[in-house]
């Protein structure tokens, strides 16, 4: 089989060593955590041991770590107009969701759809604070305090928001936040206080854990979303059901090893700007798309206008190369990444965005493998427009 390079770590980073040896040894444990024999305590252990992990890796209490299954879920239980404060009920009255939002924040949770609005981004893919400002102000809060969800790096772009002066403004309204933080534990610092939100999600298999677990955080445990589904007192009676006690297990230990090597980054860093170095030479008519902000060091989206993304992706794939097209194809219609429209691209970009995002183990070799297919790809494309 030809020599594969994972150039795609956004949508899902391979399984760790660690991580895979840490779960085969879970195998053997996992009992119900619930029960009170001795199997059950053991597998109690391996949950708790994990939600501490979990909590230290982004400065959060153990107790304010509620396990999930993935981020979606965490999101959705995030987004709940009805908040629990203590003993008393919130509700909140306008959700404000970033427009470049995944789409599990996007689609506003439980708020009905008339009581969810976007909050723009600049050209660059930054959250305009100026206008959040002003939807703020004209709030109204007869319906409620205002609640805001915020990713904290955009998994198409990188483009990091800043949070904490968005989560800022909302507090001085009185208000809620949201950060999805998927994209950005092990890529850059993340500390819920220093952030200033009051939920935060993560998923495992961005950090090369197993997929289908994911975490939401309280940032204090008297404030919590009212839970999404009825059932067992599991998780402080926010997320019924029996824990998934392996895959918590995996979870634990890609956060670790995410946050013990956060200091790779630099090298990551460099590399990515060899690589955007290469795909300028060979196609200097290719935007790197949301440049003019803070991203994460690992990712780059470029799109050189009129070519498909996904017939770039496809092209890549034969040459033994795995990356993502910012823009997905439904019903044979490749629509444009509702990111890049956010961002006030035309279609001929919109469309046209490819992803590579680099896993922590990228290398050298890696990129020049990059390179040397775009050089063939990219004159093939202008062979057959030329023709
Ligand atoms: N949020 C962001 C920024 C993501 O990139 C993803 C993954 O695609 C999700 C949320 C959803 O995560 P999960 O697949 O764990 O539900």
């Amino acid at each position: 089989m030809m020599n594969r390079i994972y150039l795609d770590a956004n949508a899902g980073a391979p399984l760790l060593p660690e991580v895979r040896e840490a779960v085969i040894a879970a195998l053997g444990e996992a009992s119900n955590p619930s029960s009170i024999h001795a199997e059950g305590r053991r597998a109690r252990a391996l949950v708790e041991n994990a939600r501490a992990v979990i909590a230290a890796a982004v400065g959060a209490k153990a107790e304010n770590v509620t396990f999930t299954s993935g981020a979606t879920e965490a999101a959705a239980l995030a987004l709940s107009p009805r908040l629990i404060a203590g003993r008393d009920i919130v509700t909140a009255g306008r959700l404000y969701v970033g427009a470049t939002e995944h789409p599990c924040v996007l689609s506003g949770g439980r708020f009905p759809a008339s009581r969810v609005t976007k909050v723009p981004v600049t050209r660059s893919g930054a959250i305009d604070l100026n206008a959040l400002e002003s939807l703020l102000q004209r709030n109204d809060s007869a319906d409620g305090p205002p609640y805001l969800a915020l990713m904290l790096a955009n998994n198409e772009t990188g483009v990091i928001h800043v949070v904490a002066d968005a989560a800022r403004l909302v507090k001085a309204h009185g208000g809620f936040v949201f950060c999805d933080a998927v994209q950005g534990l092990g890529r850059i610092p993340v500390d819920i206080g220093a952030l200033g939100v009051d939920f935060l999600s993560l998923t495992a298999h961005k950090l090369g854990g197993p997929q289908g677990v994911g975490a939401l955080i309280l940032a204090d445990e008297a404030l919590r979303p009212e839970p999404l589904m009825a059932g067992g007192g599991q998780e402080r009676r926010r997320r019924p059901g029996t824990e998934n006690v392996i895959a918590i297990v995996g979870f634990s230990v890609a956060a670790r090893q995410a946050v013990d090597h956060l200091s790779d980054m630099g090298r990551i860093a460099d590399l990515r700007a060899g690589l955007e170095r290469q795909i300028l030479a060979t196609s200097p008519e290719a935007k790197i798309v949301g440049s003019g902000s803070e991203r994460l060091a690992n990712t780059t989206m470029f799109a050189v206008p009129g070519v498909s993304g996904e017939t770039a992706v496809i092209a890549f794939d034969l040459e033994g190369i795995a990356v993502s097209a910012g823009s997905a194809c439904s019903s044979g219609k490749v629509a444009g990444s509702h990111v890049l429209e956010a961002m006030g691209e035309p279609a001929e970009i919109s469309r046209s965005g490819v992803r590579v995002s680099l896993t922590r183990a990228a290398t050298a070799a890696d990129i020049e493998a990059f390179a040397t297919a775009w050089r063939a790809i990219h004159s093939r494309m202008r062979q057959s427009r030329a023709a």
